[in-house]
């Protein structure tokens, strides 16, 4: 079964994000458990943790559809020491509010190298601090976001994601979330049954569809392997309606958050409508 939903707003307190959901018609969602442009949040109130679960179990979605997202400002990869011990506090803040939400995942960014230390040794710093988080915190799971290889970000291509689990003292606890919009900026090609067919092969070659823990279902403004992250509405971009067809009919898609990080939240119903009908059509 597919679980289809949104990123939605939190203003106003975290429980509001379940309310949110539901009223789209929601399954899945993901929110932002504090300011995502702002390094420094109070901590979760126990009314507000307290009226979050309320507002989840009302809302019929099940923890394990709920995929916060972490900060924007979070680099796990600085080369900077001072700057990646700011980045890794927050983002253990991160999941220790996760966990106070009883939520089992955590999606980030991998961070950026910022052109003064090479992939490699950004992957290895990012794998540092994951394991410290893992270490600190007690079950919840690091995901993994797949970027459009933008600037100097690191996560772009399969096999650093792969590495970045190989890199893990808790392998079990870490997985992957895949953005369709940037995997296309990327370069990965999901147009069409062969080009759908050949990605979904290699990240099962490279990653396994066993890591799948979440989805960023976004069309592309941007090009094929342009390196631009540019997210648009379905059907408006330019991996079109049919690439997002393949991926509601396939069952390794099952069970997972699927979540719209599309451009006009106006069309976040029809964009749930549209996929759950492309699943059974
Ligand atoms: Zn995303
Ligand atoms: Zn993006």
């Amino acid at each position: 079964m597919k679980y289809v939903g949104a990123h939605v707003s939190a203003a106003g307190g975290v429980e509001n994000a379940p309310l949110n959901a539901a009223a789209i018609g929601a399954k899945a969602f993901a929110l932002f458990t504090k300011n995502q442009r702002q390094w420094h949040a109070k901590p979760l109130s126990e009314e507000s943790i307290r009226a979050f679960k309320e507002n989840l179990k009302a809302s019929g979605i099940s923890a394990n559809h709920v995929l916060p997202h972490d900060s924007y400002l979070i680099n796990l990869g600085n080369p900077d020491e001072e700057k990646r011990r700011r980045s890794y506090d927050a983002f253990l803040d991160e999941a220790r509010r996760a966990e106070q939400l009883d939520l089992h995942l955590l999606n980030f960014h991998p961070g950026s190298h910022l052109r003064q230390i090479s992939e490699d040794r950004c992957l290895q710093l990012i794998a540092e601090s994951m394991n410290m988080v893992l270490r600190e915190t007690e079950k919840v799971q690091l995901v993994i976001e797949n970027t459009a290889g933008q600037g100097s970000n690191v996560g772009y291509s399969f096999e650093h994601l792969a590495h970045l689990i190989e890199l893990s003292d808790e392998p079990d606890r870490v997985g992957v979330c895949l953005d369709t919009c940037h995997a296309f900026a990327a370069g990965y090609d999901l147009r069409g049954p062969q080009a759908y067919q050949q990605t979904t092969a290699e990240f099962q070659r490279i990653i396994g569809f066993d890591k799948l823990l979440g989805v960023h279902i976004n069309d592309a403004k941007s090009e094929l392997g342009s390196k631009v992250d540019r997210h648009h509405s379905l059907g408006e971009g330019k991996l079109g309606i049919e690439s997002f067809r393949h991926l509601m009919r396939d069952p390794r898609f099952d069970e997972i958050p699927i979540v719209l990080e599309t451009t006009d939240p106006k069309k976040w119903p029809a964009e749930i409508e549209l996929l759950y009908s492309l699943a059974k059509a």
